[in-house]
């Protein structure tokens, strides 16, 4: 049958909708393009913030119109969190973040029972679980998408940290992590398949292998993965910074295949509302991660997340976050307002901000990444950096040093190369130069 399948949200979404299209070709579907007629059609939904829940919504009702017979089937975390309200949209099927080969049986089953004729289908099939007891890692088929150089590896799933901004423990449930040796085999067979670049992502995967309960953590795993395929670069998810430990940056700083790019989630840069937002670190725990890192590598791309507009941030409290984000020096950053989100504590703290006011805070913090954005891409003016070619635009190829930043030369047939460059010049938000 013709499937098409429309995501939203973060990468392990992303991820996952890949290992669905993998087992769906497997089962010999077509996938077709979502904005078009379709047998069934999937919507991997997000719940991040009240806008993905929004955009969720669009969504599932947008198929309709393309197809109004066909089999619609809903997953991931805003269907998790809220089955009712997707199952009150007409569709046919709502699972949540787990189980997601019985979804695909399921789906089958009823594209298979629904004649044309037929469009208006029983009640809708809600197969949604407590999430909340789930305790094993589900593994799904790996891979990336066709052509293209990187391969993503879900190597994680949960969280129990509750943010206190945040619903996604809600959605996603607690820690269960790949094992070690099913990890070390997934990056083997990607490795074989022709990617060059790996990135383990998960939803918290600095806590990947707490509950296997038996003192494994991250950097095991980092160090089987980068054995298991030593012709691939190996490139870190976000991690939190209480997994920055000497110990960590000694074993991280001896595998030649690690990427020196460390996305250190920081969210702010000041006590009061660190506390606030229920993270589990102060500033200075959070400098002296970012200070090991560059003691064991050479400038390596430090970036970050900052939400702007916390309830109850004062004018000074932005301000010391603005002074700690120069301090930290950050290769790029990514920048959010609070967005209130149902269901967490942040939505009922007094002293929510004004958007006006969440908006010219993020136009600020913006301004202030921006210089620091291009200092660090002027630091790497003279460097030879080796670089992993993805594609070519206006007779330019392009590609990713192992810093994550982007670096254009001239040449030909350089698709899925990596080769040492030697950094000429910052061009716009790129470095451009010469192949050694
Ligand atoms: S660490 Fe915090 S922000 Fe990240 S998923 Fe867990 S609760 Fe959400």
């Amino acid at each position: 049958m013709k499937i098409a399948i429309y995501t939203l949200g973060c990468k392990v979404n992303q991820y996952e909708t890949q290992a669905i299209e993998t087992e769906l070709t497997l089962r010999g579907h077509a996938l077709v393009p979502f904005e078009g007629p379709a047998d069934a059609y999937i919507i991997n939904t997000c719940t991040v913030t009240a806008v993905s829940d929004h955009k969720s919504r669009q969504a599932i009702r947008r198929c309709r119109k393309y197809n109004p017979a066909a089999v619609v089937g809903v997953c991931g975390c805003y269907a998790q969190t809220d089955p009712q309200a997707v199952a009150a949209l007409g569709v046919d099927l709502v699972s949540g973040t787990a189980g997601r080969l019985p979804f695909l049986d399921d789906l089958e089953r009823l594209a298979a029972a629904r004649t044309a004729a037929s469009s208006d289908g029983p009640e809708p099939l809600v197969t949604v679980g407590n999430i909340m007891s789930q305790r094993s890692f589900e593994e799904l088929p790996a891979g990336g998408l066709a052509g293209r150089t990187r391969a993503m590896l879900k190597v994680e799933d949960g969280c129990v940290n509750f943010c206190s901004y945040c619903i996604i423990p809600y959605a996603r449930g607690p820690v269960r992590s790949l094992p070690l040796a099913d990890a070390a085999g997934q990056a083997r067979r990607l490795a074989e398949e022709g990617y060059r670049e790996l990135v383990l992502t998960g939803i918290e995967i600095s806590s990947w292998g707490q509950d296997f309960r038996d003192g494994t953590s991250l950097i095991d795993l980092i160090e089987a993965i980068c054995a298991a395929a030593p012709g691939c670069r190996v490139r870190l998810g976000s991690l939190e910074p209480r997994t920055i430990t000497a110990g960590f940056c000694r074993r991280a700083a001896a595998l030649p295949n690690l990427c020196d790019h460390f996305h250190l989630s920081m969210q702010s840069g000041c006590d009061a509302t660190l506390k606030r937002m229920n993270r589990k670190y102060d500033s200075a725990r959070y400098y002296e991660s970012i200070s090991l890192l560059r003691e064991f590598f050479d400038r390596p791309g430090i970036t970050t997340d900052l939400i702007v507009g916390f309830p109850g941030e004062t004018e000074e409290e932005f301000e010391a976050t603005l002074a700690f984000l120069r301090r930290c020096a950050f290769s790029a950053m990514h920048i959010f307002p609070y967005s209130r989100r149902e269901g967490t504590p942040g939505a009922k703290m007094p002293g929510q901000v004004l958007r006006a006011v969440k908006e010219e805070r993020a136009r600020r913090a913006r301004s202030v990444a921006e210089e620091l954005r291009r200092r660090y891409l002027e630091e790497q003016v003279g460097r030879t950096l080796s670089v992993l070619f993805e594609e070519e635009k206006d007779g330019l190829w392009r590609g990713h040093a192992p810093n994550y930043t982007e670096v254009t030369v001239s040449g030909q047939g350089l698709h899925n190369v990596e080769r040492p460059v030697r950094i000429t010049g910052v061009s716009g938000e790129r470095l451009t130069g010469e192949p050694v």
